[in-house]
């Protein structure tokens, strides 16, 4: 089996330049983490606040941590002091929610608004329509403590290769949008988070700065 090293600069090699790599570690020991921090992996991905809170304090402060799952409200005043962007936010309430953590704490947090392109129902995000309007009614502008810096998506758990790049160029094509629309006056907005071990090439293509790789690295996942 290949170890951790040499699975990061496989990907790291393929990856295009000025995408960067989210090594995604949910699931896997901080030893595992280690060893990639080891060979200069420094943006790691967790999806449970428990899971990045325990991990945190375990690691060098200079690891950049991005929260990728689901946040309950309830956690987002545990996750604020370790966590450089939330790519996860989901609704407007999350990112008020966000806003009055941030500000609690006297800090400014990055975040990403995840859509929801995917066939499956499980995964969460504001659909296409809900998160334009709530761009033109000013509900994502207003966050004196929150840089939103993009979007992030999923795309459909399938082998359709076709299917996929049809997702990922909507949510391309949302991210101008919004970009040309309510944030035209953000430097900040920049980000293109998508793309995962099976389909990274594909969101690659289709403009993605930000790529979360968990399997590709760290191998399979025991849950
Ligand atoms: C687990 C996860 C990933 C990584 O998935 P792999 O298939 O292991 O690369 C990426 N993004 C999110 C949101 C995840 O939950």
């Amino acid at each position: 089996m290949a170890s951790i090293q040499e699975n990061l600069e496989k990907v790291k090699a393929q990856l295009p330049g000025g995408v960067r790599l989210v090594a995604v570690s949910k699931f896997h020991p901080v030893e595992e983490l280690a060893a990639a921090y080891e060979a200069g992996q420094r943006l790691f991905g967790e999806n449970r606040a428990q899971e990045l809170i325990a991990k945190a304090p375990e690691l060098p402060n200079d690891i950049r941590w991005h929260f990728i799952g689901h946040l309950q409200k309830n956690k987002v005043r545990a996750i604020m002091p370790h966590v450089s962007v939330i790519e996860s936010i989901d609704s407007v309430e999350l990112l008020k929610l966000v806003e009055k953590e941030a500000a609690r704490i006297d800090r400014t947090v990055d975040v990403l608004l995840q859509l929801h392109v995917a066939q499956e129902e499980t995964k969460s995000g504001f659909s296409v329509d809900e998160v334009i309007e709530a761009g033109e009614n000013g509900l994502l502008t207003c966050y004196p403590h929150v840089r939103v810096c993009g979007v992030m998506a999923m795309a459909s758990l399938t082998e359709d290769m076709e299917q996929v790049a049809q997702e990922f160029d909507l949510v391309r094509r949302t991210y101008l949008t919004l970009k040309d629309g309510c944030f035209d006056e953000s430097p900040d907005f920049n980000e293109l988070s998508m793309g995962m071990s099976d389909d990274w090439q594909v969101a690659v293509k289709y403009g993605a700065t930000l790529v979360r790789i968990g399997t590709a690295i760290f191998g399979p996942r025991v849950y």
